[in-house]
């Protein structure tokens, strides 16, 4: 039996305990399963290792995402090293471990796809990134890779960051694609967006929303109101589920 699982601290509910379980029936995958590991502090990491031999993956959750690092044996130098934060761990045969960001490929490979089905370019948009959090990092690095100008929007800017306050007509008529990574309007806080005048937004912007629940939150319903496309977090949510799946079965070490 390979045996998968998420950490973190405390798990209440997860969606990706659910998506594996019902991957696995929905494939007949027999030979897995995937399990909940709550812990107290990040150091039982290497004890929870130790006690399961066919332990092959792990997601990994608030508020562990940069806290693991010194705990593995590697980091994907794409992902986790630029991003400084893992969200998947692959174990090795010989029991070494990698860390992985697969919100990164998530948010890339979510946008890409968008974008092309709206026939726009990633090189001609330039984004402003609502919130400076750990999402925040993964978005901004895929937006480096995607050559996709932008700025980060910060409740407190720092060099080359913007405030909400400073956000203007002529700023909202440049920057058209906005990419909400803040918690604001997550259940059950479903009335709070973020404080951007939304009477700039038109129908040549693009609201992205990390949040997926509610399938529409305030912040995508306002933009919506003002003509613009808008997308949930949820296909990306799918996305980097996915690719941790992938990682957890690749056959060997790329190098
Ligand atoms: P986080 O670290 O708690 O917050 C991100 C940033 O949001 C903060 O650093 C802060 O930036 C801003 N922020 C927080 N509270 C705010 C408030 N009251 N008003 C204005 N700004 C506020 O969260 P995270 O881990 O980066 O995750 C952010 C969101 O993305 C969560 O809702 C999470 O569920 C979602 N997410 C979705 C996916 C997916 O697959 N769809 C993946 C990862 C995360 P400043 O201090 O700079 O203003």
């Amino acid at each position: 039996m390979n045996l998968f699982g998420l950490i973190g601290y405390p798990l209440s509910h997860s969606f990706s305990k659910q998506y594996f379980s019902e991957k696995f029936l929905r494939e007949g995958i027999l030979n897995c399963r995937y399990e909940l590991f709550p812990l107290e502090s990040v150091e039982a990491l290497l004890p929870l290792l130790q006690s399961k031999p066919n332990l092959r993956g792990l997601n990994v959750t608030i508020p562990y995402k940069q806290a693991v690092i010194p705990y593995l044996d590697d980091l994907d130098r794409q992902t986790a090293a630029r991003i400084g934060a893992v969200n998947t761990i692959k174990r090795y045969e010989d029991g070494s471990t990698k860390g992985y960001n697969t919100d990164y490929y998530g948010f890339k490979t979510s946008l890409e796809e968008w974008l092309e089905r709206r026939g726009e370019s990633c090189k001609d948009l330039k984004a402003l990134v609502l919130g400076n959090g750990g999402a925040a990092k993964a978005v901004t690095t895929a937006l480096d890779d995607l050559q996709t100008d932008y700025r980060v929007v910060s409740r407190t800017p720092r060099e080359h960051e913007l405030a909400y306050g400073d956000l203007t007509l002529d700023i909202l008529s440049d920057f058209r694609l906005l990419i909400n990574t803040t918690p604001l309007g997550m259940s059950p806080n479903l009335d709070s967006c973020p404080p951007i005048p939304y009477t700039f937004i038109s129908n040549k912007h693009l609201l992205y929303d990390l949040v997926y629940n509610p399938a529409e939150t305030t912040f995508l319903k306002k933009g919506a109101q003002q003509g613009a496309a808008t997308m949930n977090g949820l296909n990306m949510l799918y996305l980097q589920a996915e690719k941790s799946w992938s990682i957890w079965n690749e056959a060997d070490r790329e190098e």
